[in-house]
């Protein structure tokens, strides 16, 4: 650094070589620029979870924050293009509705455009809100394109866009990343974590071999089991089984059987839901569940007799707790990733929290002082964020009809947050849905998974009633047509990746 003073932090550890310390080590390589020691310890002989393979739009600003490349990125991955999630029988048996990116139609006057479908809607004048949605439209025909910004007002220029990618080549480009811009890796397990007598602090982890990285501050990328953040400081994990009661995964790689689809597939089942992430050399499959509700053996079978292809390895059971860290940040260590915290990863959220808690380091980044003031800032927005992204994923359970299992009967009577029954109550009231400061999901994608569930607004904003119905409908229908027209001539999601990214 230019200035140094004794305060400035110099030695950063990142503990944990999964998804969230390589994606950590690799864009602090790139915006501490070269001002600090960075080491990365990871074990060989302890793996990452392996899994989480699905990511959301705002993806593309890390990509693009550390310039990388994102048609090399997508090949080395064998990655593919992701435009929503397609959710199967989860109002009801039988029903499916995508969650798509970006937005829908255009603003038209003074309510946003999803009023004046509501309107027309429950008039039978317009048809499924999918139809508004140039994502939606090129997911349900396999069709893919980035958008074209050259061609302003059409909705080709709006498509929104993530990418499903190998959890396991995505951590070892990043790595290759990082290494190349001068962070140090440490292979080796650590046995135990040294704390300063003077504050607390963490001052460095002991090896099996016996050496000691020391550090000032630490980024602690260990997975569920929180070594720095919980073994070591008890941060405290705030449980959330009473809202979000999957406990389990079953997971399992399966052979491609056709060109990979644009999109997730969520598939519900009796005690949960089945993940299919399609990528280009192999389809990654698994069966979130349940526990109370269903064994292991049986979400095993489940999973098995719902997957196409030859399946690749041996199924792999993980166990996690929903909820979050009490204080993610607690002395010189934060918690980023797994360790902060997990919820369900029904909307792919997991990997963005990663990207925005190191933004939100960035933000905060400390010196050796460690302001109390600035941590528990800190602290206080990561809840917020983990809060928001929570009563999302709620949704999805509480709002169904299914009258199959007792599972899905338990999560239509839970008791959900009162932040959450109020959007439901305003959304059912009138249609309204308000985005609340920086939080994630946008209010066509709340519509698109409230609509998807079932609720049905009782009337519409009474501004949408000063634009004539006979003028709006011919609105919506010329907006669909566009939409209609604009995906006709964009290429297949496999002549896509085959034209810009394909794997060798
Ligand atoms: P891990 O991958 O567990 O890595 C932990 C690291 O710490 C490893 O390198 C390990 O070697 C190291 N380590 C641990 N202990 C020690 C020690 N004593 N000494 C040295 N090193 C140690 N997210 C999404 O965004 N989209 C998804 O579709 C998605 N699907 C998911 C499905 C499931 C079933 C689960 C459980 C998670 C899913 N996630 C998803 C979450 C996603 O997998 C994680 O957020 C992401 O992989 C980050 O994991 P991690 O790096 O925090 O932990």
């Amino acid at each position: 650094m230019n200035s140094e003073t004794s305060q400035h932090i110099k030695n950063i550890v990142i503990v944990g070589g999964g998804t969230a310390g390589w994606m950590t080590a690799a864009a602090f390589a790139k915006l501490l620029r070269g001002g600090f020691n960075i080491t990365l310890v990871e074990s060989d002989e302890i793996s990452t979870v392996g899994v989480g393979e699905a990511t959301i739009p705002p993806i593309q600003n890390y990509n693009k924050v550390l310039e990388i490349d994102e048609d090399e990125f997508v090949r080395e991955t064998q990655g593919s293009f992701k435009l929503g999630i397609e959710f199967v029988n989860w109002g009801r048996i039988g029903e499916r509705y995508t969650h798509g990116f970006g937005r829908f139609g255009q603003d038209l006057y003074t309510v946003p455009f999803e009023q004046y479908w509501h309107k027309l809607f429950a008039a039978g004048k317009a048809a499924d809100i999918a139809e508004y949605s140039i994502t939606r439209m090129a997911a349900a025909s396999g069709k893919f394109s980035r958008p074209q910004l050259e061609l302003r007002n059409s909705p080709l220029s709006e498509i929104a866009y993530a990418f499903h990618f190998d959890a396991g080549l995505y951590a070892r480009y990043l790595r290759r990343y990082a290494e190349a811009r001068g962070v140090r890796r440490i292979e080796g397990k650590i046995l135990d974590v040294q704390r300063s007598a003077e504050n607390g602090h963490v001052s460095g982890v002991r090896l099996e071999s016996g050496s000691v990285v020391a550090g000032d501050f630490f980024i602690d990328c260990s997975g569920f089991r929180g070594l720095l953040i919980e073994q070591t400081l008890q941060s405290g994990y705030e449980d959330w089984t009473h809202y979000l009661p999957c406990d389990r995964a079953i997971a399992v790689p399966t052979a491609s059987v056709e060109p990979p689809i644009p999109y997730t597939r969520a598939t519900a089942h009796t005690a949960g839901w089945q993940w299919r992430i399609p990528l280009q050399h192999r389809v990654g499959n698994g069966h979130v569940f349940c526990s109370r509700h269903m064994s292991e053996d049986e979400a095993t079978a489940v999973l098995l007799a719902n997957v196409q292809g030859e399946v690749l390895a041996s199924p792999r059971t993980l166990k996690f707790v929903t909820g979050m860290r009490k204080t993610p940040w607690k002395h010189n260590v934060v918690a980023v990733g797994l360790s902060s915290g997990f919820m369900e990863p029904l909307e792919s959220t997991s990997i963005h929290l990663i990207q925005t808690a190191i933004a939100r380091i960035i933000n905060f980044f400390p010196d050796r002082e460690f302001s109390a003031a600035d941590i528990d800032e800190y602290n206080r927005i990561t809840r917020l964020e983990f809060e928001s992204i929570r009563d999302f994923l709620i949704l999805h359970y509480h709002a169904n009809q299914r009258d199959d299992s007792a599972f899905w009967r338990a999560c239509r009577n839970m008791d959900v947050p009162a932040s959450l029954k109020m959007r439901m109550a305003l959304y059912e009231s009138r249609g309204r849905i308000f985005r609340e400061g920086a939080e994630l999901f946008s209010e066509v994608a709340w519509l698109q998974v409230m609509h998807g569930q079932g609720l049905r607004p009782a009337s519409h904003h009474p501004l949408a009633d000063l634009v004539p119905t006979a003028d709006a409908e011919r609105y919506l229908a010329s907006v669909r047509q566009v939409i209609a027209n604009c995906v006709v001539g964009m290429p297949t999601h496999a002549q896509y990746i085959a034209a810009h990214c394909a794997a060798r």
